[in-house]
């Protein structure tokens, strides 16, 4: 039994943004991954960075 995205481990945060795990990290404000490294990298999710974090 594995929990969804709660415990998502960088490895698969990297696939699922379709970037090295080299570039993930978390986002500042909900503290889900994110491409947060690198050319295109954002220290905010895209959420986060929309303004919709829903907390
Ligand atoms: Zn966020």
């Amino acid at each position: 039994m594995t929990t969804p995205t709660a415990d998502e481990t960088p490895q698969q945060a990297a696939v699922r943004l379709g970037c090295g795990t080299s570039q993930i990290g978390r986002c500042v404000t909900c503290h889900s991954f994110c491409r947060r490294y690198g050319p295109s990298g954002n220290p905010l999710c895209p959420a986060c960075r929309t303004g919709s974090t829903g907390a």
